[in-house]
């Protein structure tokens, strides 16, 4: 077996072409076009070649669990006998084997009515909704094509799936201009348990248009600002906290455990996509940095998903919390932060070695949850845990800020 970890799972893009058109989207309007030569969506043949490939990889490398996510696009325009056919093929390849298998749906939930609900339940397929708040916020960015807000049939897609108890979680892409206290309200009322909020996808060629197209500076930290307020309310919640990935995973961390994911902490990125036509790349965010991107040249139907350990791009997004810029190498958080999301160090001139983009948000947000748990721990634990408080001044001067 090789010293390397085997991948966690595959999200699989389905189709590449989606029933909305969002503003924010970095498939269809981050300048990467490349999914106009794609197959709309993916051929039999290719679902045969991932499941040969994933269940040869679970072997290699001793894996207990696999998980596939499927994707888009909108994955649910890929039809319910697509559905039933690949959760088939999936039993049929890993059922021999002690894998647990899981899998999972991304969808903007326009589609799903009961029958869909239903038939995601028989196949014991978790259903992932995107919502981004409430209809003023959400229909600013997710609209259809004929540029009308969505929000009101994702909510139905949503109440119609929590109606047929469907597993659900829920992300919501971040809007540092909202009010953070009414967004958790918000999805505290829709009795949402599993939350995830994404930093926009912006980095040093695309600058996020709150910065008001200025570098990043230390003091204007509007996302930081923004985490900093609903890790307050989600902190203070001791009876309806849902879980909030980001902020789960950060106080893990803080606390000593082996965390994190692709947008913090220390771990590998142990995920790959599969396109419609079978190609194998490094995260879909990678494709805001700019036209075709992503594409290395590998296929699921010619090449191992471990070869995709060592293409440039798959290699560095692996270890992206470990190839670090020297900014980052210096700083006093880097075991917390990671340098950040790879996505959002991207510039023309150095490429990924930059600090992220969000550099000073996640600095002050990421000192402000150390020490609010530090208040809430007992002097003793503190001392025993190596634990010590550090101010947003004291991280900013380890990078001679
Ligand atoms: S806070 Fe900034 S300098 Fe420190 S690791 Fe994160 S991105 Fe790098």
């Amino acid at each position: 077996m090789s010293s390397q970890k085997g991948l966690n799972g595959l999200v699989l893009k389905i189709v590449s072409r989606c029933n909305i058109n969002c503003s924010y989207c970095y498939m269809y309007n981050m300048g990467d076009e490349s999914y106009r030569l794609l197959p709309k969506k993916m051929a039999g043949n290719v679902v045969d070649h991932i499941m040969e490939r994933a269940a040869r990889h679970c072997d290699e490398f001793e894996m207990k669990e696999f998980e596939f996510i499927l994707h888009g696009g909108e994955p649910l325009l890929a039809g319910k006998s697509f559905f039933r056919e690949f959760v088939e093929k999936a039993k049929k390849q890993f059922e021999k084997k002690q894998v647990r298998l899981r899998i999972g749906v991304q969808t903007n939930g326009i589609l799903l009515d009961t029958e869909w609900c239903r038939l995601l339940n028989t196949l014991s397929v978790n259903i992932g909704i995107s919502i981004d708040g409430p209809a003023d916020r959400h229909d600013r960015y997710r609209k259809d094509h004929q540029l009308n807000g969505t929000h009101a049939k994702t909510l139905l897609g949503l109440h119609t799936a929590q109606l047929e108890s469907c597993k659900i979680g829920v992300l919501s892409v971040m809007d540092a201009s909202t009010d953070p206290q009414a967004m958790y309200n918000y999805f505290n009322q829709l009795n949402i348990d599993d939350l995830d909020f994404l930093w926009p996808d912006h980095n040093y060629e695309k600058l996020p248009a709150l910065y008001q197209h200025q570098s990043p500076r230390p003091d204007y930290t509007p996302f930081g600002d923004w985490w900093i307020r609903l890790f307050d309310c989600w902190f203070a919640d001791r009876f309806t906290r849902p879980r909030i990935r980001f902020l789960n995973q950060v106080v893990l961390m803080i606390l000593g455990r082996d965390a994190g994911f692709e947008s913090i902490g220390q771990e590998e990125n142990r995920y790959l996509i599969v396109e419609t036509d079978g190609s194998i790349e490094a995260s879909d965010y990678l494709k805001a940095c700019g036209d075709g991107f992503t594409k290395e040249g590998l296929n699921i139907e010619r090449h191992e998903l471990s070869e995709a350990f060592h293409t440039p791009l798959m290699k560095m997004h692996r270890q992206s919390h470990r190839m670090l810029s020297d900014t980052c190498r210096r700083c006093s958080i880097k075991e917390v932060c990671g340098g950040g999301h790879i996505a959002h160090r991207f510039g023309k001139d150095k490429g990924f070695a930059n600090p992220s983009i969000y550099c000073f948000d996640l600095m002050k947000l990421l000192t402000h949850i150390q020490n609010k748990i530090l208040d809430n721990l007992s002097a003793k634990t503190i001392r025993e845990a190596g634990l010590a408080k550090m101010s947003y001044q004291d991280a900013l001067r380890s990078i001679n800020m």
